[in-house]
């Protein structure tokens, strides 16, 4: 087995983005919008700070306690919405039933979901429109994978999970790069022999250690998108790494695989999302 790691990313993408920010005329900035204190929320908020401000970009963390009346988060949404100086808005989901989350989605303005959640971000990437932002998550597997393998074309790709934020929009990233794509879930049957058939097998169910090495040929490219907490702290994806460690496979790691990634192609949306509201300023 050979890890793919997001270092490898990481490292051959780092100067180019660097110079991108230092080319704007000011420091990028996310708002970060959290209702509770959830573990993860914090652990994923200080992992975007630590990597935004590598670049020279700030995050402002606006938080809410859980029970938060609609109108009053609302009202403060619509504020970052029309803040000249955010670039990105990041909402940290799943809210609390008691807020819709629909008619919070529908009103971030689509130029600054860095995230890919709005419907207009989401038709572009269906439609295979590169100009959208599409989700980071999914968009960090592809990147990872393609340091391995640059030319998808004709790949056979089973993508495992049909979410919204990982499985659906990684399977339209890899059908976009000309990649043979089937989507498994959790009624899918057959589940191993399907996955055994794919060069490329993303594995986003949510599920530790659900991948195991019937699930893989050898020479396949394994995505695992999962993240775990063990009971010790410690972190697991998807896939049981160990039971392809006698195997020819190329595995991404957790942690230290896509899930590193993410925040890098984040810091990318934002910049992006800044570059076009300057060129914006500059043509109006
Ligand atoms: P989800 O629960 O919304 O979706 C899981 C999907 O997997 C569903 O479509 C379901 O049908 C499918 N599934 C569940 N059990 C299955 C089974 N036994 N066999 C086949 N399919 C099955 O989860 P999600 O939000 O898409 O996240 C998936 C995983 O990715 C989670 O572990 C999550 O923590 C992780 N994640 C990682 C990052 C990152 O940055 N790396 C970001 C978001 C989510």
């Amino acid at each position: 087995m050979k890890l793919l790691k997001g270092t490898d990313y990481i490292r051959a993408n780092r100067e180019m983005l660097l110079k991108r920010a230092q080319a704007l005329p000011r420091a990028p900035r996310l708002a970060v919008v959290r209702v509770g204190e959830r573990p993860d929320d914090l652990s994923y908020e200080r992992g975007a700070a630590k990597r935004l401000s590598g670049f020279g970009a700030e995050l402002v963390s606006v938080s809410f306690p859980e029970d938060v009346q609609l109108e009053t988060f609302l009202d403060a949404f619509g504020k970052l919405n029309a803040d000249p100086l955010v670039d990105g808005i990041l909402l940290l989901r799943p809210l609390p039933r008691h807020l819709d989350e629909s008619a919070v989605i529908a009103l971030l303005d689509p130029d600054k979901d860095v995230d890919g959640i709005t419907p207009q971000n989401m038709a572009k990437l269906f439609m295979g429109a590169s100009e959208g932002f599409a989700p980071c998550t999914a968009e960090a597997a592809l990147r990872l994978l393609k340091t391995a393998i640059p030319d998808l074309t004709g790949k056979r790709a089973v993508v495992i999970g049909r979410s919204l934020v990982v499985g659906k929009p990684l399977a339209m990233l890899l059908l976009a790069e000309h990649c043979t794509v089937t989507i498994c879930h959790s009624r899918t049957e057959n589940l191993a022999a399907v996955c055994r058939d794919a060069d490329i097998l993303a594995a986003a169910a949510g599920k530790a250690g659900l991948v195991d090495g019937s699930f893989a040929s050898d020479e396949a490219c394994i995505l695992d998108i999962g993240i775990h907490v063990r009971e010790d702290g410690s972190m697991c994806g998807d896939v049981a790494a160990d039971s392809f460690a006698e195997r020819d496979v190329l595995l991404t790691p957790v942690p230290g695989g896509v899930g590193s990634v993410t925040t890098m192609i984040l810091t990318e949306h934002l910049i992006r999302a800044c570059e076009r509201k300057m060129l914006q300023r500059s043509h109006g």
